[in-house]
């Protein structure tokens, strides 16, 4: 497998270094937020710019989240992705996906009730 040196990308997937990336990444951090649920389930589609490939295919700078409030704020989905277009492409799958009350209902009996963690 052909080795890939870069590890920071730019949001249209330009590589960059180190320091540019950290200007970049406090300056302007591209984001989607999507509230859903009155605010039970928040849906974040992010630059994250480091790659998360671990050099396996195209490099993944982008992260969707899906952070649930009754999980205290664990992620109940996640996702990466290569480019912007296909970021937001997803982020909106993902809504239409939480905006379904059977996948909140699946969560909360899955997550909440069948396999609660005591600690
Ligand atoms: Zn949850």
């Amino acid at each position: 497998m052909k080795k890939r040196y870069a590890m920071y990308y730019n949001t249209d997937g330009k590589p960059m270094t180190m320091l540019k990336w950290a200007k970049a990444f406090e300056k302007n951090r591209w984001q989607i937020r999507t509230v859903l649920w009155r605010g039970t389930i928040v849906v974040s589609t992010v630059w994250l710019g480091i790659d998360h490939s671990f050099g396996m295919g195209k490099p993944l700078i982008f992260e969707s989240m899906v952070f649930c409030k009754l999980c205290d704020g664990l992620e109940a989905d996640m996702e990466r992705y290569s480019s912007k277009r296909s970021a937001q492409r997803h982020h909106s799958i993902l809504v239409k996906k939480w905006r379904n009350p059977f996948q909140l209902m699946w969560h909360i009996i899955n997550t909440h009730i069948l396999h609660r963690q005591v600690y």
